[in-house]
């Protein structure tokens, strides 16, 4: 592992942006299709795979709900969260902010509990597990109508205390953020935190209707607000949270290539911008990989990268004394700390970690100071002469 990747594998980080049904890998498809006896369309996880490349949003969508409909017990849904949750560790994500659709199961004539259940038993056993804290919000259709929302809204009643938040999903174009006025409004009265994808395919429009009619707590995506100078700069102001994510953005073809993705020109104009996978399964990337692969693409310095890992706690809805507790990671980079401790390699790249350090002008280094806490074990690192020759030109 490069000097890096090791640096953004390493730093503590929170997803703020991700559907835990878009992390159902090909090989768990066909695992829970044996397990339930459920026919899918595919011979093969190569055949999957195949069939993963989409022009635009519904392409993807159609797949989407397809996959889904493998997932019919508790244990699948459970299953599924820690799967993603052991991904998220080797990423050097502490906190998770997870979306699910329950109209998606809902209407294939699951209970509202299988999802639910099954998603919050995952969420429990990963903070056991690898230490990582974790949110749930329940996302509403936007293709289908107000009532279906309103029915789900019922529904997750006897749960509201144990879910974050909902948010809004699905085909964007021609479903904007005041088709739910009432809904949003009903469960902000609730107490439930708020956020809607908009921006992504849909004009900047939709993403004042989400400031203005639904008051977000959060935007998912937000592109094309930089379309509109005044909405970004009051984006900017309000320090408005955006949940972008980059590879999501190459694959549905939001960007056709990766070197004209906005994140960079987000940060530089004042933006909270955080990083996140959406649907990492379907779209080639975790968190880790998105930091990575739009890092190399646009030129993200390390300050830059501090900057979104910090922006994914202060943007979270965790409460402000576990904010202030996750802060301490997120330090501006200083000069040269610590290293070369041990055979192998900086102890930094082997254990986890506060991160506190980075570079000299001449010289990379990643500092990351051991916690003495459990969680999570960042991917061994080489040798240091090694790692030298990895940094990419522009750090
Ligand atoms: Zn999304």
């Amino acid at each position: 592992m490069s000097v890096f990747e090791a640096f953004i594998r390493g730093i503590p980080k929170a997803e703020l942006h991700l559907h835990i049904e878009g992390s159902l890998e090909p090989e768990q498809m066909f695992e829970f299709s044996r397990r339930n006896k459920v026919d899918i369309p595919f011979r093969s996880v190569e055949e999957v795979r195949g069939a993963y490349a989409f022009s635009n949003l519904q392409d993807f969508l159609d797949i989407y709900y397809q996959g889904a409909a493998v997932l019919h017990t508790e244990e699948d849904f459970r299953d599924l969260a820690l799967a993603y949750f052991a991904r998220l560790k080797a990423d050097g994500g502490v906190h998770a902010e997870i979306f699910f659709d329950p109209e998606t199961h809902t209407n294939r004539g699951l209970p509202f509990s299988i999802a639910v259940d099954g998603l919050l038993a995952g969420m429990k056993e990963a903070e056991t597990r690898y230490g990582i804290t974790s949110k749930l919000i329940m996302c509403f259709l936007r293709h289908l109508d107000e009532a279906s929302s309103f029915r789900t809204l019922q529904a997750a009643e006897p749960w509201l205390h144990r879910i974050a938040g909902v948010g809004l999903d699905s085909s964007e174009k021609g479903h904007p953020p005041s088709k739910f006025a009432r809904v949003f409004q009903a469960a902000r009265e609730l107490g439930l935190k708020i956020c809607a994808h908009a921006g992504e395919e849909g004009p900047p429009d939709y993403v004042h209707e989400a400031l203005d009619i639904l008051h977000v707590d959060r935007i998912d995506h937000g592109n094309r607000a930089l379309e509109d100078d005044a909405l970004t700069r009051r984006l900017a102001k309000e320090g408005m949270t955006l949940t972008v994510c980059p590879l999501s953005n190459l694959k549905l073809c939001v960007v056709m290539d990766l070197k004209d993705h906005p994140m960079k020109r987000m940060l530089n104009l004042g933006l909270k911008a955080t990083c996140s996978s959406d649907d990492p399964a379907y779209f080639g990337g975790y968190v880790g990989d998105n930091y990575i692969r739009t890092a190399e693409a646009v030129g993200l310095t390390r300050e830059d990268i501090v900057t979104l890992a910090k922006n994914s706690f202060t943007g979270s809805f965790l409460d402000a004394a576990s904010k202030a507790k996750h802060d301490r990671c997120d330090r501006r980079p200083r000069r040269r700390e610590l290293t070369n401790e041990g055979a192998g390699g900086p102890t930094a790249l082997k254990s986890r970690t506060n991160f506190i350090g980075a570079a000299s002008s001449g010289e990379t280094v990643v500092a990351i100071r051991p916690t003495g806490t459990s969680a999570g074990a960042p991917r061994s690192g080489g040798p240091r002469s090694q790692m030298k020759q990895a940094k990419p030109s522009h750090w």
